[in-house]
């Protein structure tokens, strides 16, 4: 998700409620009991919640991270949990119709459902702009699949429809997502959403997206959103809309550690709106012109352990000072060992692919982790990486 320029990492459960589950250090992971569905009765913030879902994770003090049937985390603490039991129904996700019923009762007011193949556009603004989302998503659904698979990546269909959250305009969806993103929510127009899995956003053509008429049919938004200046706002949707299939699609796991230069690195690297193709998607893997700027700018300065920082921990991309320049090395990174070392970056991927939600990696893991995929010889790497990045245009 973005903060005006600066970036910061999709929205997650708050931390001292994961951290409360991985302070038990020995997650159990579930097998058989996956299979049933597990019934749990909490009070959070003085409120009774009930939960029907299958654990993903169980920490030994108790503490649970289970994902309900419309795929959303819940990530509950012992203190919290006033009951639980199983029985031995299987966990099944919710389908389509279910998935939709659901969401109606949730936005009861004039919200409507727009479904296309592996999305449930859920929205109240005009239906040419549902229509408009369901279809850039498909694009890069079928593109996202296509890349990866020509390279030897095997993903997997989503378990459940693709949630995408359409409001009218920014007030209501800053009511929506404000018990999310807190203060940060009228600098961030649009978000994926880790814990509920769903991206969120609003109707960009309307006034206070930057357009001055909202688009009422395919071709008219394609114009409203094709305008100098617009090229960035799309560039986020698609960005969150990238993050969701690769949490959705086996790529990545959510809530499991994996590296920021690698989650943000390839959501950058598809999010170059394509808005000509009505069918294909034909800048993927292009040169993202606005993060080589931003990275060719922070060489002149770039510190001798650059590498070494971006690979080891989150913490450039967690301190807005550092941010974009994290995002736009880990743009570049990505960029380059795509192009210089795809067999190795697939090897990578496939490593952190398998890796569990709730499972913390310390930087030493980290690097070698990365190591035992590119080498154990970062200074060579770097600077190879640089020189390879003077000659990108
Ligand atoms: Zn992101």
């Amino acid at each position: 998700m973005r903060l005006g320029r600066i970036q910061i990492t999709e929205y997650n459960e708050p931390m001292h409620r994961i951290l409360r589950l991985i302070t038990c250090v020995f997650v159990t992971l579930i097998s058989n009991s996956a299979l049933a569905i597990e019934h749990v009765s909490l009070t959070r913030d003085g409120e009774s919640i009930h939960v029907d879902g299958k654990i993903v994770v169980e920490a030994v003090d108790g503490g649970l991270l289970i994902q309900d049937t419309r795929g959303v985390l819940w990530a509950i603490t012992p203190d919290e949990i006033v009951s639980r039991d199983s029985d031995a129904v299987p966990f099944a996700p919710a389908d389509e119709e279910k998935m939709s019923e659901e969401l109606l009762k949730e936005f009861p007011d004039g919200f409507r459902i727009h479904k296309t193949a592996h999305y449930l556009v859920c929205y109240n603004t005009s239906s040419a702009y549902a229509e408009w989302c369901g279809s850039l998503y498909e694009r890069l659904f079928l593109a996202f699949n296509t890349y990866w698979k020509n390279r030897g990546f095997k993903l997997s269909e989503p378990e459940m429809p693709l949630v995408a959250l359409v409001f009218g305009d920014q007030q209501s969806y800053a009511a929506y997502a404000s018990p999310e993103l807190g203060a940060s929510t009228s600098k961030i127009i649009g978000y994926y959403s880790l814990r509920s899995n769903r991206v969120v956003m609003y109707d960009l053509t309307g006034s206070d997206g930057g357009g001055d008429a909202r688009g009422s049919t395919a071709a008219h938004i394609n114009q409203l959103l094709m305008r100098p200046g617009a090229e960035r706002t799309v560039a986020t949707v698609i960005h969150e809309a990238t993050h969701q299939i690769a949490f959705n699609c086996g790529l990545q796991t959510r809530y499991a550690d994996i590296p920021l230069w690698v989650s943000e690195g390839v959501a950058i690297y598809f999010e170059t709106p394509d808005l000509r193709s009505s069918k294909g998607w034909r800048n993927i893997g292009g040169v993202n012109q606005v993060r080589l700027q931003e990275f060719s700018r922070y060489v002149r300065n770039r510190p001798s352990d650059s590498l070494v920082t971006l690979l080891s921990n989150d913490d450039r991309f967690r301190d807005p000072r550092l941010a974009g320049d994290a995002y736009a090395e880990a743009w570049s990174l990505n960029y380059f060992l795509i192009r210089k070392h795809p067999r190795e970056y697939l090897e990578y991927m496939q490593l952190l692919s398998e890796k569990r939600p709730l499972r913390y990696d310390e930087p030493e893991v980290r690097l070698a982790q990365f190591k035992s995929a590119f080498g154990d010889d970062l200074e060579k790497l770097n600077t190879e990486f640089l020189r390879y990045m003077r000659t990108v245009r």
